[in-house]
């Protein structure tokens, strides 16, 4: 790379960020490097190259040719300091997508319109394969230059437009914000490319060919101006139809400003210069004052006591602080979240880890305190999970402080105190804070919390989301040395915090956080409207619950009937299984509130982490690989019929065909045979009407046989908890590796995309139920799958349906070839879903 500075009239590249002769391993690392090279010319914050690689997410940049032109998202414009581009060189190449190769990468931080210049610029060179060539090899930054400064010789004088007789023709007017860029023009092309006809686009005094993204791109179209779209063939009228409408509905690019809204981040002032910079773990904007939390740590000395004595005394308060955990979990008047009852069944594992108590009790029988052997082995844990520098296990070191208090207070018989906070609302700082701390904050004092540790993974960022409250986490110590008062400005969405802001800037923030309430509000104004998407594709969204009075409550959610009722609620807690009366009493109660909606009910799926006494269960080392669900009702047909029965007997006072049956955890067919048969067995003695047997399809050898299920069960119904922690091999409650548990693994991806295809040839339709049909991301990755329902906890129900609604199923079928195609989960999450709605 040479220093000389020398630069373009027209485009703001200089020799200085040129650098030729590159070598990368991946996509990534090079838009990383080209990112580098804009971040080292002052062009860009450093985090404008997370925002290119998310950008990649939406839309592949490769122009073809070899030349790729990542940049990155309209949202995150505010972190370009001034227009630039970078060249960044491969000679021996990079792969970009499936069969692209790029030589030459081109990072372009555009801050206004100077964006449709630069990209007709650099087309220019793209109808020249020679020229293309020797971007790609030269070994003189002039010649790049050159090359991509408009009107030099590499670049073409407008084409004489020949005339086209005998075409049709339509005059469009292009909407969306920034033009014919990029991901708008992907799109025309894709949607041209499927017609016979031949396409091109008219625009003053140049013509493109409508199925090439980079000749549509050479017209520098800005948005608001009126195209001409001609086309001859067989199919040229029904081709025009299509594509005026695809450009009256944005060609996706109004997608662009929904970006804004689901990054759901703040730009401030430019005048805004006092910022600390963290990750966020909760969206959302608070606007108070600052206060540090300073978390009561507990230290004990050593003392020495009888080994037996002592292990036996460890023993003992370890069991009291498992006891005090269940009673958090299954104290209703407190109304834990489910998130917080996940954290809390997690800590209760970490609490009972073998290894943890071989280590203590190793250093009591060396003759020291049990006390004290536990604090000094969870905090070498501590120190080494610290070390990692892993941002997810950064997240794990405050479950393990946690839980090494909640010990060591019950070894002292300290009585744990809620934090002394201020009188008035404040943003709380902090170190870290543990999921117990987060749990205790009342959520109308506290507006927002901003750590200095901790992981956007972590349990403690979990709660925080689960109970709105905006968070940023990993922020470093600077946080902490903020006077408490101070005023701030936490931005969840965009991992801020802005502290001692500016009447003008607080004026700014307001009016974002009204932003942000307005969207949310729509949403839930829209919550009884279908999930439909911008091409008239409609997905079922409906609601998995656990308890009676959950079915009234999901459906004043927006809910359009129940996808999975666990039926364990009604087996656990209790000494003895109940009667059928019982059940039928429960399942006609839910009927009754579901006023004909859909509801499918899922055979008991005990076993696993689910553990009831009366069932005479025998322990197993591993249990989620035991006797569980469909295994366990086999084995015990006096509980199997007696559901049965109950269920059978609710269905025949609920609306023909509303209830259906689901059997969980089903490996073989032999499994779905005999669930089946003693089905039908029991329908027929009952005299009932017909339910649709279904299957959960959770685990990976029903999947490589779904072509034989599907022939065999009325619908499958993927739970993505169990089939990612059995593809995966991952105990999904592990406390460690329990979180890399990602639905959204390719892995898992490419299963549900076997099991949907299966399915399809067989006539069958395949929902989900697992944790990924909440999710925004998942649920648009699912839905392009040709997943057709989704059933998720309520409170997700209103934004998946804003985010399906505000896209179409052609989007959602790109993004989820693109997530198949990823390699890992990050990959995977790294894709913007299109649409509008929170992500
Ligand atoms: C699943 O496994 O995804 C599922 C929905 O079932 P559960 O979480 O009850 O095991
Ligand atoms: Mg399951």
């Amino acid at each position: 790379m040479t220093t000389t500075e020398t630069r373009s009239s027209d485009l703001p590249l200089s020799l200085r960020t040129i650098r030729l002769g590159a070598t990368v391993t991946d996509k990534a690392s090079a838009i990383r490097a080209a990112g580098q090279l804009l971040v080292d010319a002052g062009y860009i914050e450093a985090g404008y190259i997370d925002s290119m690689l998310a950008r990649e997410g939406q839309a592949n940049t490769c122009l073809g040719h070899g030349i790729a032109i990542p940049h990155g998202q309209p949202a995150h414009r505010s972190l370009i300091k001034q227009t630039g581009l970078a060249v960044l060189q491969i000679p021996a190449g990079v792969r970009w997508n499936d069969d692209q190769i790029v030589h030459v990468v081109i990072g372009i931080a555009a801050r206004g319109d100077e964006h449709l210049e630069i990209l007709a610029a650099l087309t220019d060179v793209l109808d020249d394969d020679a020229a293309a060539q020797r971007l790609a090899t030269t070994t003189d930054a002039n010649h790049i230059l050159a090359a991509l400064r408009r009107g030099e010789p590499a670049a073409k004088p407008a084409a004489v437009i020949e005339p086209w007789p005998d075409a049709v023709v339509i005059d469009v007017v292009l909407i969306g914000h920034a033009g014919l860029h990029a991901r708008p023009a992907t799109n025309f092309a894709e949607i041209a490319a499927d017609f016979s006809s031949e396409i091109r686009v008219v625009h003053g005094d140049r013509a493109a060919n409508g199925k090439a993204m980079a000749s549509l791109l050479r017209l520098g179209v800005e948005s608001g101006v009126t195209l001409r779209i001609e086309a001859r063939g067989s199919d040229a009228d029904a081709a025009l139809a299509v594509l005026a409408e695809a450009v009256a509905s944005g060609l996706g690019d109004v997608d662009e400003p929904a970006a804004e809204e689901t990054a759901q981040a703040w730009t401030p002032p430019e005048t805004v210069t006092s910022v600390i910079v963290g990750t966020s773990a909760a969206p959302g904007m608070a606007i108070a004052p600052v206060f540090r939390f300073r978390a009561e740590m507990l230290s004990v000395e050593d003392t020495h006591g009888e080994p037996e004595a002592e292990i036996r005394r460890l023993d003992r308060v370890i069991a009291e602080a498992n006891a005090d955990l269940q009673r958090l979990e299954n104290d209703a008047g407190a109304c834990p979240l489910p998130a917080e009852v996940e954290i809390f069944k997690a800590h209760q594992a970490l609490m009972s880890d073998p290894e943890l108590h071989a280590d203590v009790v190793a250093l009591i029988r060396e003759g020291h305190g049990a006390p004290w052997s536990w604090q000094q082995i969870i905090e070498r844990r501590v120190d080494e999970v610290r070390r990692l520098k892993n941002e997810r296990l950064a997240g794990r070191a405050a479950d393990l402080r946690d839980i090494g208090q909640r010990v060591l207070r019950l070894f002292s018989g300290v009585v744990s105190r809620d934090p002394v906070l201020p009188a008035g609302q404040c943003i709380l700082v902090a170190d870290d804070l543990t999921p117990s701390d987060t749990a205790r904050l009342d959520p109308k004092k506290i507006l927002g919390l901003c750590t200095a540790a901790g992981g956007p993974t972590s349990h403690t960022a979990i709660i925080a989301r689960a109970r709105g409250l905006p968070a940023v986490v990993g922020a470093g110590s600077e946080v902490l040395s903020l006077p408490d008062g101070a005023m701030a400005i936490l931005d969840g969405g965009g991992g801020r915090l802005y502290p001692h802001p500016e009447e003008f800037a607080l004026a700014s923030a307001k009016e974002f956080q009204a932003h942000l309430a307005q969207h949310q509000a729509t949403a839930d104004a829209d919550r009884f409207r279908p999930a439909l998407t911008s091409d008239g594709h409609r997905v079922e969204i409906v609601a998995n619950i656990g308890h009676a009075g959950e079915a009234a409550e999901a459906v004043e959610s927006g809910a359009e009937g129940v996808g999975l009722l666990r039926t364990e609620f009604l087996f656990l807690g209790r000494e003895t299984a109940p009667t059928e009366d019982e059940q039928f009493l429960s399942y006609t109660e839910m009927i009754r509130a579901l006023n004909g909606l859909p509801l499918i009910i899922r055979t008991l799926d005990i076993g696993g982490d689910k553990v009831v006494p009366y069932l005479g269960l025998a322990h197993e080392e591993n249990p989620f690989l035991g006797v569980r669900g469909i295994r366990l009702c086999l084995r015990r047909p006096d509980v199997f019929k007696t559901q049965l029965r109950a269920i059978y007997r609710a269905a025949a006072t609920a609306e023909a065909g509303s209830v259906k049956i689901m059997f969980p955890m089903v490996t073989t067919l032999e499994d779905l045979r005999a669930a089946k048969q003693l089905a039908e067995s029991v329908r027929a003695e009952l005299g009932a009407p017909h339910c649709d047997l279904g299957i959960m399809v959770e685990v990976p050898s029903v999947v490589l046989m779904a072509r034989e299920f599907a022939r065999e069960a009325d619908f499958f119904s993927v739970g993505t908890n169990d089939l990612t922690q059995y593809a995966l091999a991952i105990d999904r409650q592990h406390p460690e590796l329990g979180k890399e548990a990602d639905a959204l693994h390719p892995a898992v991806l490419r299963l549900i995309d076997l099991t949907v295809k299966a399915a399809t040839a067989e006539g069958k339709w395949v929902g989900v139920c697992g944790g990924a049909a909440g999710e925004p991301l998942g649920a648009s990755i699912l839905t392009g799958l040709g997943v057709t329902e989704l059933s998720m906890s309520a409170p997700s129900l209103s934004a998946v349906k804003v985010k399906l609604r505000g896209t179409s199923l052609k989007a959602l079928r790109s993004l989820a070839q693109r997530a198949l195609a990823c390699s890992t989960a990050a990959e995977v999450r790294a894709l913007s879903a299109p649409g509008r709605g929170a992500d």
